[in-house]
């Protein structure tokens, strides 16, 4: 079934980012690995951003590269976290092989130690980013939604800076302030404008977390939607 749609108002010129190669020094033990609670309701919301196109691999978007990807704290207190994993997003349904223990991160020194049998998703830095942030988030996704994106603006969306690419030390850094801010006080999601249609939010569960973009989406489609009736 392919329900992704692929038509796009994209640049190709601009997509020369890379979006998908690691950046940061893996330390990875190729192994499995049995998650503490289920990851039901992670992968369930997964397939739906699959649905809609706002996590995928598409022939005409950014090189025909995967992009986007869906984390859950391992425990409540623990500092570590399941990532899915790096290039699967082509799979429709992940399965537990798809996703990886992120065992520790050190986002300011640019190096992560996984376990799985897959390697973590190449912005699992920026997940680490936000699960240092607060004790109370259990669960960040990142989309590729070129409305939200494009209408940061007018949604009055936090957001890191054009001139920070994704997956680098400077977004560990440029995260870290947009909280420090106090911009993310009040929210829940946040653009990357360096980033192209890079978004990303976070809540206390997946849900929570994944309500925030489908809130903004609907808000951005019908800003957009809006001004082309005008
Ligand atoms: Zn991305």
């Amino acid at each position: 079934m392919d329900i992704v749609s692929c038509s796009n108002n994209h640049q190709p010129d601009k997509m020369r980012e890379q979006e998908g190669v690691i950046k940061y020094r893996l330390d990875h033990r190729q192994q499995s690995f049995n998650p503490a609670s289920p990851l039901t309701g992670l992968n369930a919301w997964r397939t739906v951003f699959f649905r809609l196109g706002l996590i995928g691999q598409c022939v005409d978007r950014y090189d025909n590269i995967g992009f986007g990807n869906i984390s859950q704290r391992l425990e409540p207190g623990s500092h570590q976290f399941i990532v899915s994993g790096t290039q699967t997003g082509h799979i429709e349904q992940l399965k537990p092989e798809h996703y990886c223990l992120v065992v520790k991160a050190e986002p300011e020194k640019n190096r992560i130690q996984s376990l799985g049998l897959c390697k973590p998703s190449s912005e699992s830095l920026t997940h680490a980013c936000i699960y240092a942030r607060s004790p109370a988030i259990q669960a960040v996704i990142h989309v590729h939604s070129p409305e939200i994106w494009r209408q940061t603006q007018a949604l009055n969306l936090p957001h890191t800076p054009p001139d920070i690419p994704y997956g680098t030390v400077e977004m560990a850094i440029a995260v870290k302030q947009l909280f420090q801010s106090g911009n993310m006080r009040h929210a829940s999601i946040f653009t990357m404008l360096g980033h192209e249609d890079g978004v990303v939010s976070f809540g206390n569960t997946p849900q929570s977390a994944a309500w925030e973009l489908i809130k903004q989406l609907s808000l951005a489609i019908g800003i957009e939607q809006q001004s082309n009736n005008e």
